[in-house]
């Protein structure tokens, strides 16, 4: 084995980084062996330390909906690289890039923008909370939305009871106001907002959720959310930070608004896409609310890094491309073919599966149903997850380390990708 470099590196990587990974699930510790060290990445492929090509359905976690490389966007970078790496001041590219998102998400009247989705999710509930004057907040199971203190937490054993902390380090005190319900259950959000409405500051929710893999919120659980914010005066904050400019142009609200006309949430969280590979995210919403962020309101953020003029270029770019005419119909297409190419390489095998997906984003489950919320998602059979995982990487086929993670299409991945991705997956799907 002294000639496979990914184990070398990740050898050194272990000495000096726990774990050997710089963001957990990098580690492969769902699926054992040894992770991907990548060398260099071109459109919708990576190459490891061993110079091994792998098809990439991970794309950085999502932000890569170009694939890696794109032209123009490479051009943007070293244009802004060379007029400088931060400046700590006010630039135009950021308003440019305020100006491309709010064009496309009617609910967004302004933004701010700050380097990741954490800070962006932790940012928009401190302004839930700021501007109603309320503490508590309501979040699902399965949803994550970064790795804020209180946004750290599992279900309690009741709705009246406090969640737990899903890490060492947060006390208790912290998760106090955090109350963790069952996605897709209006039953019980109905009975939280009957106990404690007027204490929520907001309700948080990614609206396609991709990190118990890939739920829909119902359409009849989403209008009922709506009514319940609205009713009680607390905020419906949607987390798009995987969904948005993803999913769709105008996001994951804008697929809900479709089928229910008005629809809209209160505020947004962005990141991933809007960023196009480079530390950025946002967090949004109408006039009156973010104007009470500082310096013009009483609720504090700021950033040493926001709004960095190099991924505003990455960034501006990007979303200048998937701006184009037909790019979500094309990316649409192309992840539907994949996902019907599994579908039917698993109904060869006689393998349960169920998969659903919405433009470039798509999940899978060794399930005979889609899910609905996180218990059902944790019914997978992960010893088989993790065959059908390390089988598809001997074959060149890059998915998500572990059972409750989402996978991306890129507008880089070509026919030929899908029809080689199908082709591994039927081999793989008869071993199992
Ligand atoms: N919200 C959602 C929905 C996410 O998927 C993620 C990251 N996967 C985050 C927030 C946190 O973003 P970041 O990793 O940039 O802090």
């Amino acid at each position: 084995m002294a000639t496979d470099k990914n184990s070398l590196l990740f050898e050194r990587a272990r000495a000096l980084i726990p774990g050997g990974v710089n963001s957990p699930v990098r580690a492969f510790r769902a699926v054992g062996g040894t992770p991907r060290f990548v060398q260099r990445a071109q459109g919708a492929w990576f190459w490891d330390a061993n110079g091994a090509r792998c098809i990439d359905y991970i794309g950085s976690w999502g932000p890569m909906i170009l694939g890696h490389g794109h032209p123009r966007v490479v051009e943007a970078v070293q244009r802004a690289v060379l007029e400088g790496f931060s400046f700590g001041a006010p630039t135009e590219r950021e308003v440019e890039l305020a100006e491309a998102i709010v064009q496309q998400l009617p609910s967004v009247e302004m933004v701010r923008l700050v380097s990741s989705g954490t800070e962006a999710a932790m940012s928009a509930i401190r302004l839930a909370r700021g501007a109603t004057g309320r503490s508590r907040i309501i979040k699902f199971e399965g949803c994550y939305h970064g790795h804020a203190d209180a946004l750290l937490v599992k279900a309690g054993s009741g709705l009246a009871t406090f969640g737990h902390p899903t890490s060492a380090g947060v006390p208790p005190e912290v998760v106090q106001h955090t109350h963790v319900l069952e996605y897709n259950n209006a039953t019980q959000l109905e009975e939280a907002f009957a106990e404690f409405g007027d204490e929520l500051a907001c309700v948080i929710i990614e609206p396609i959720a991709g990190n118990m893999n890939f739920v829909r919120a119902s359409l009849p659980f989403m209008q009922r959310a709506r009514e319940l914010c609205t009713q009680h005066g607390a905020l419906l904050v949607f987390d798009e930070v995987m969904t948005g400019f993803r999913v769709a142009l105008g996001g994951a609200q804008s697929v809900y608004a479709k089928q229910l006309p008005g629809f809209a949430p209160d505020m947004t969280v962005l990141g991933k896409v809007i960023g196009g590979g480079m530390p950025l995210a946002a967090f949004g919403g109408p006039r009156a609310l973010m104007e009470k962020l500082a310096p013009l309101g009483p609720v504090y953020q700021a950033g040493t890094l926001s709004g960095n003029p190099v991924a505003t270029a990455c960034g501006l770019a990007t979303l200048h491309e998937i701006s184009q005419p037909g790019f979500y119909e094309a990316l649409g297409a192309r992840t539907r073919t994949l996902v019907a190419g599994l579908e039917s390489a698993a109904a060869e095998a006689g393998v349960p599966f169920a998969a659903d997906c919405e433009g470039g984003m798509f999940g899978f489950f060794l399930l005979p149903a889609l899910p609905q919320n996180y218990g059902q998602v944790m019914k997978s059979d992960s010893a088989k997850f993790g065959k059908l995982f390390h089988g598809l990487l001997d074959r060149g086929v890059y998915i998500a380390p572990a059972l409750y993670e989402a996978g991306f299409v890129s507008a880089a991945h070509s026919d030929q990708d899908i029809a080689d991705t199908v082709s591994a997956a039927r081999e793989v799907f008869k071993s199992l």
